[in-house]
């Protein structure tokens, strides 16, 4: 403590300016935490306080006030928990942990305050003091009463009782659910030890499947070369193995037991699922939605109409294709000697047979041409002929977390100073977190009378330079640079001053992966990519035939993706909304039915994954499972306003760019994403432009 006294707290010392992540240490955490709890706590009690008579109701002293709490959040908390990601250790997991409940405890209390709720229902119904606000206040005010509601507040006691009852079984259910899956998925396993049976499998699966068989057995004796090996129906063993098994019976042992997790005796999840879809539709009863699609959809962009029609044109459009995939599966089968019809169990290894065949194009080939300082500098030459914005590197002009996180400032056209964003470019598995993400460091906002300008978090774990060799980027790696750089673009170039509403905050959930998929997007276009592009050595451009390949390789069974995606999201909505748990079709009926206008070969009776679909029964994306889709299409007709004006021509793409900038990027949650889409393309989204991208047009 005394330390502290000498050398203040880093997360409590500062107001303004970059956090200073070169200091946060994991013994100021609990300390500051626990100051900003307590100071939460009296902050919003006094705000209760003022609100007792809610006609006493201002902006000012409801949001004004919640937005001034928040932002002390936003400087503590959030580099917590931003360096649990990126500087990550025992210590500092320990001090977070300790924290942690209390926190959630924290913001479930302030979303669910009585005094604060009746304050904003009464500037919403008192016609004064709604006109008063401008349109993104009215949206912020609207949705906190929203997420209130949903939270059950405004029921009756006797139905609030019934609400909180419904809620915690939801919950126990969803746990039951996804611990099923896990036993089942623990208690399979397929160990083999003749050498023929692993023929034509990776070296990346042989090395997981005898460290699998080791870690299961006492003796250890288990190597890649002689095995034994054991299989398990865990993504990285089960998908591996599916694509690569050359023995078709010991794929259909695998792909049976897959398709059939939690699905019998006493991990059964069928039961589970009957209960959570009636009490799922009677929650939303309560509330007063007719099903709980309609309830899921409130707070997205997308209404249940917007998305069955969304299926039903996509799900035409791709049956022939899905026709002709599986023929061509047949077809390279029936080539190469297997002359039984193909069943369930045989796409994957035959698609990948294909897919060798039709495209020899391996990470390591594309690698040398895709160093990260060119791909950066193409990037954000992008980001200028499109948004008029320039990226320029600003290294030690704030702390950083580690030696090779890069610092950069955004100016606007104007040439003034827009935002901020640090790069975390490299992995380093000791500390960081893998995958790549965006994430807000600081949001654009008033503090204290000042603009409080944006800054993002770009994280991607590449590979870091050896040597005098620099780091270079898989293709894979680039499209997940323009994809983050789109989500900071979002963040960093909003024009929202209120942090409820400012950049990717207040954006309705299925509208997010708008502006990264609309960036990946470019990495198909032929002069960015070719302008990017070079041999890191002999500087070379992209071999033509390279690029062709890349680009063909995007749609390879676009067909049979899209079917398959179809496939888990209507079956998610159609329970979700049409489904009548007390009816006389079952959940496995309608799997089947749905299965059978989705797959081009006809569905296997036994087939029952629904048992084991966790993101829609254990995860977030019940009702929600179309937004993968939803986002595709969004961004794939966002980038058709620019294929229209000519992606080659200059002035035209710096225009639409511009109206890009000031729409779909400046309004951030201010607006609903429904309008800012109609503001940028002049009309509402449709499904043209990804079929096209697609070649399912
Ligand atoms: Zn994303």
């Amino acid at each position: 403590m005394s330390d502290l006294s000498i050398n203040p707290n880093p997360l409590l010392a500062l107001d303004e300016g970059p956090p200073a992540f070169d200091r946060i240490r994991p013994e100021h955490v609990q300390p500051a935490v626990e100051q900003l709890l307590k100071d939460t706590t009296t902050g919003l009690e006094q705000i209760e306080l003022s609100l007792e008579n809610p006609a006493a109701a201002t902006w000012s002293n409801t949001i004004g006030s919640l937005e001034a709490l928040g932002q002390r959040w936003e400087r503590i908390w959030s580099p917590v928990s931003h360096l649990m990601g990126v500087k990550n250790s025992d210590a500092l997991r320990e001090a977070h942990e300790a924290v942690l409940a209390d926190v959630v405890a924290l913001g479930l209390r302030m979303r669910q305050s009585r005094p604060i709720y009746d304050a904003l229902a009464h500037i919403r119904q008192d016609e004064t003091l709604w006109s008063q606000l401008d349109e993104t206040q009215q949206r912020i005010v609207s949705k906190r009463i929203q997420d209130a509601e949903l939270a059950g507040i405004a029921l009756p006691a006797s139905e609030q009782e019934r609400f909180n009852k419904i809620s915690e079984r939801l919950s126990q259910l969803s746990t039951e659910f996804s611990n099923h899956v896990l036993d089942a998925t623990r208690d399979w396993e397929l160990v083999l030890d003749h050498p023929d049976d692993v023929e034509g499998l990776p070296s990346s699966l042989t090395l997981l499947a005898a460290q699998s068989f080791n870690n299961q057995e006492e003796d250890q004796s288990a190597d890649p070369e002689s095995g034994p090996w054991r299989f398990t129906l865990d993504g990285p063993s089960a998908m591996p193995f599916l694509q690569h098994c050359r023995v078709p019976h010991l794929r259909e042992k695998l792909y049976r037991a897959f398709v059939t997790r939690a699905s019998d005796g006493e991990l059964d999840n069928s039961p589970l699922i009957n209960e959570i879809l009636e009490l799922r539709r009677e929650r939303a009863n309560l509330l007063g939605f007719d099903t709980f699609a309609e309830m899921s959809v409130a707070t997205k962009m997308a209404s249940v109409t917007d998305v069955e029609s969304m299926f039903d044109l996509l799900r035409q459009a791709s049956w022939d294709a899905g026709q002709a995939d599986l023929a061509d599966l047949q077809e390279l089968a029936r080539a190469s000697g297997q002359d039984q019809p193909l069943c369930h169990w045989d796409l994957a290894f035959w698609a990948e047979r294909l897919r060798e065949q039709r495209f020899d194009l391996t990470d390591e080939q594309l690698r040398p041409y895709f160093p990260l300082e060119r791909v950066l500098d193409g990037l954000f030459d992008l980001a200028g002929r499109l948004f008029g914005i320039t990226v320029e590197p600003a290294d030690g002009q704030a702390p950083t977390w580690h030696e090779d996180v890069r610092f950069f400032r955004v100016l606007a056209e104007s040439g003034e100073p827009a935002a901020f964003f640090y790069l975390d470019p490299y992995s380093r598995p000791e500390d960081k977190r893998g995958g790549a993400w965006m994430d807000e460091c600081l949001s654009r906002r008033i503090v204290a009378g000042q603009l409080q300008l944006p800054v993002a978090h770009l994280v991607c774990n590449g590979t870091p330079p050896v040597g005098d060799r620099p780091s270079l980027m898989t293709f894979r790696e680039v499209e997940t640079l323009f994809h983050e750089f789109g989500h900071g673009l979002q963040h960093m170039l909003t024009t929202v001053d209120h942090a409820d509403a400012s950049g990717i905050n207040g954006v309705e959930w299925d509208a997010v992966e708008l502006p990264s998929q609309f960036m990946e997007n470019w990495c198909y276009h032929r002069e960015t990519l070719m302008g990017i592009a070079r041999h890191f050595e002999t500087k070379e451009p992209l071999p033509e035939t390279l690029f062709e390949n890349l680009r063909r390789a995007r749609n390879y069974r676009a067909g049979s993706l899209m079917l398959r995606q179809l496939n888990f999201g209507m079956l998610d909505m159609y329970l979700h909304h049409q489904y009548d748990p007390a009816g006389d079709e079952t959940v496995l009926d309608a799997q089947q039915r749905i299965a059978a206008s989705t797959s081009p070969l006809e569905p296997l009776p036994e087939n029952r994954f629904l048992c084991g679909f966790q993101h829609i029964f254990a995860g977030g994306y019940a009702a929600g499972y179309y937004s993968y889709k939803w986002a595709e299409l969004l961004s794939a007709d966002a980038f058709s306003a620019f294929e229209e004006v000519g992606l080659d021509n200059e002035e035209a793409v710096a225009t639409t760019g511009r109206r890009f900038r000031d729409t779909v990027l400046a309004s951030g949650g201010g607006r609903h994403p429904m309008d800012v889409f109609r503001d940028f393309r002049g009309r509402e989204p449709g499904t043209d432009a990804l079929l096209r991208h697609t070649g399912l047009a």
